[in-house]
């Protein structure tokens, strides 16, 4: 996750370690980050050590101590801005004794005890909005880790905010105020500088109080079985695979493309999908979005016009502009009722506005009763398909249909109603 924070009390350090750096010798940018009003936490100070693993041997000795405690919280820092799959730079994880900041680009460094550990499933793993954390480990072993325990998507489940970011968490529910995000941390960057390694370390310092936390709320108030319901897709290792044949509905713009564009999008889009994994480049470093619809739109049948679109790296377009060519003819080709439509996923159908917006209130109320954010419950989206006629949609679904869903169906089946009364809003049985 981006990083923030005041480092929690200084830790031994081992030597050869970052953490030997005298802190007094941090920069004045970093120095006068620290706000004073952070220093003193309002939690008991955690006096965990960090150790800053280097060789195979220590790793295997610390992932062996997570495995008998059986929970261990970690975080990932990695870079994909020039590649396709992201580059580990830094892994952290805590045991209820010791914090551990893992090198893995430290020379000979073997990561495999950290993937029995994640993949463990006697060992619970604490992430919070850990999407691209598992992704990391799916890459690297195949398999999903599992359990594991988002902490982000059980605070949304308790109203905690829909998106609540790891900071603005543990100031919820420790109490602990953290500094702000070090988004622009090169992690690949050796040595790494020694707060930059403690700042890594409280991103994985407060997790399991957090877990604690949000655990016995989501089992007081009986959603605990709703985390594993909203975790369900995060543990489905078809989440992380892509198909070629689906991207070009990601492209932006896509929607708006009609016939025989349609066939070409999607064709491209799948070209650039498998290249962009062939050389593990960014896809938009393949080719951008905007080229993808300008290709669609203008169907060139020579290389010439090429040159005159702009975003189109001119390294690309000498090694695969005949190929980019060939696609379009080949789209060309395609029988028409092998086009792929366009306009399926972007339906405009003809829906009462104002029924969608009385089925919004009921929403609010329902999500009001629960204590729970309306947007974790349904969008204006889906409320819209809800008047459509379409029953397939997710607040019509598991724990949303138990909290929101039954009573917009039974609102839009005329078995429930609103009424005013003295400045209230309130929903009753129709025959009430
Ligand atoms: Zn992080």
């Amino acid at each position: 996750m981006p990083k923030s924070g005041k480092p929690a009390p200084k830790p031994a350090p081992r030597p050869d370690s970052p953490l030997d750096a005298d802190p007094e010798t941090r920069s004045d940018d970093q120095a006068a980050a620290s706000d004073p009003s952070r220093q003193q936490p309002s939690a008991p100070a955690d006096t965990r050590e960090v150790v800053w693993i280097q060789d195979t041997e220590t790793l295997r000795a610390f992932c062996q101590t997570a495995r008998l405690e059986r929970v261990v919280a970690f975080d990932t820092e990695f870079h994909r801005e020039r590649t396709y799959y992201a580059r580990l730079a830094l892994v952290q994880l805590a045991t209820f004794r010791q914090i551990a900041c893992v090198d893995p680009l430290a020379p000979g460094m073997d990561l495999s005890p950290l993937d029995e550990l994640v993949l463990d499933p006697q060992v619970l793993k604490i992430l919070h909005a850990g999407r691209q954390d598992l992704e990391i480990f799916v890459e690297r072993t195949g398999q999903v880790p599992s359990p594991f325990f988002d902490t982000q998507i059980a605070a949304a489940l308790l109203g905690l905010g829909e998106q609540i970011g790891y900071g603005p968490l543990v100031q919820k529910v420790c109490g602990v105020p953290l500094g702000k995000t070090q988004v622009r941390t090169d992690w690949m960057h050796r040595p790494l500088d020694a707060d930059v390694v403690r700042y890594a370390a409280d991103d994985v310092r407060y997790l399991a109080a957090l877990y604690k936390n949000l655990n016995d709320d989501l089992l007081r108030r009986g959603r605990r079985e709703w985390l594993n319901e909203e975790q369900r897709t995060l543990s489905d290792l078809n989440t992380y695979k892509t198909d070629p044949q689906a991207a070009w509905e990601k492209v932006k713009g896509t929607d708006k493309l009609k016939g025989v564009g349609c066939a070409i999008a999607q064709r491209i889009t799948a070209w650039r999908e498998t290249t962009a994994q062939e050389l593990d480049r960014p896809r938009r470093r393949v080719l951008p979005d905007e080229i993808i619809l300008d290709l669609a739109r203008q169907r060139p049948r020579t290389e010439a016009p090429l040159e005159r679109m702009r975003g189109l790296d001119p390294g690309i377009r000498k090694k695969y502009g005949a190929r980019l060519i060939e696609l379009v003819l080949e789209s060309e080709k395609m029988p028409r009722d092998q086009w792929p439509d366009g306009r399926k996923r972007g339906v405009a159908r003809e829906v009462d506005d104002a029924l969608v917006m009385a089925l919004a209130v009921v929403l609010q109320i329902q999500a009001r009763r629960a204590d729970i954010s309306q947007a974790m419950l349904s969008s204006r989206a889906e409320l819209a398909d809800v008047v459509a006629g379409i029953r397939d949609v997710p607040v019509l679904n598991g724990w949303r249909r138990e909290l929101a869903g039954e009573a917009m169906l039974d609102f839009l089946q005329g078995r429930s109603r609103l009424r005013a009364e003295k400045g209230k809003l309130i929903l009753e049985p129709a025959g009430a």
